[in-house]
């Protein structure tokens, strides 16, 4: 079986050896770098098909990381940090790291997070290449009484049509494709009203109330839209 490798960022050996035979218990190849430097050298050379990143390295902030490999590869990368500042969390994720969780962390839930992340890889690389041989229909998202059909552009509870704004369709829809993921208010605001729209997110958050009165049972303890507090909102994965 030709499983997938792991490179696994981490400067503290200890966490380092955790980390490592962790992933190997779900039967994934591992690769070990200790600094930053070394961690570039691999990725050029090695192309893993994931990355568990630290930020805090000897030589260089993890953040830098990202950045330098998101200019040129969408390879999937979970931070695993001891940063819990909800700026770091949103630093990390608007330069394009796809999860981010924070030590100490459940094995069973670093587990859980590296399989979402392949999952929606693999979902985005077959809908842009073979959509028929997906499982799944990739053209409507159903979740509890929530129906979203993406050709027809229709969106029911409970089978009832809903009626949305074009807006608020639009930041739905963007969480849904998403979903799974935690997508800041930066990324939110910056996909639904472009790089220039101002970066207070009161809009967004009286957008976001709407929808919830309109598909959640209760909006205060919404199911559908999750609110991250203070870095943004997610959708549960289907
Ligand atoms: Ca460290």
């Amino acid at each position: 079986v030709n499983k997938e490798t792991i490179l696994i960022v981490e400067d503290d050996m200890c966490m380092s050896q955790h980390l490592s035979s962790l992933v190997a218990k779900d039967n994934y190849k591992t690769i070990l770098a200790f600094t930053g430097v070394d961690a570039f050298t691999i990725i050029n050379s090695h192309c893993p098909d994931l990355i568990l990143l630290d930020l805090g390295l000897p030589d260089m902030d993890g953040l830098h990381i990202i950045k330098e490999t998101r200019s040129w590869s969408q390879v999937p990368i979970i931070v695993v940090s001891s940063r819990k500042n909800e700026n770091q969390i949103v630093l990390a994720l608007e330069a394009g790291a796809d999860d981010y969780i924070t030590k100490p962390f459940g094995n069973y839930e670093l587990l859980a997070r590296i399989r979402t992340a392949f999952r929606h890889l693999y979902y985005y690389s077959h809908i842009y290449s073979k959509p028929n041989t997906f499982p799944y229909n990739p053209l409507i998202y159903h979740y509890k009484d929530l129906e979203i059909n993406f050709e027809s552009r229709t969106v029911k509870l409970k089978n009832e049509l809903i009626h949305l704004t074009k807006i608020e369709y639009k930041i739905l829809i963007f969480l849904v494709k998403n979903s799974g993921r935690i997508i800041t208010y930066g990324e939110l605001v910056n996909e639904i009203w472009g790089p220039f729209a101002d970066k207070n997110n009161k809009i967004l958050r009286v957008n976001i109330s709407n929808i919830r009165r309109k598909i959640e049972k209760d909006p205060s303890h919404p199911e559908y839209i999750l609110t991250e507090i203070g870095v943004g909102y997610q959708v549960k994965e289907i």
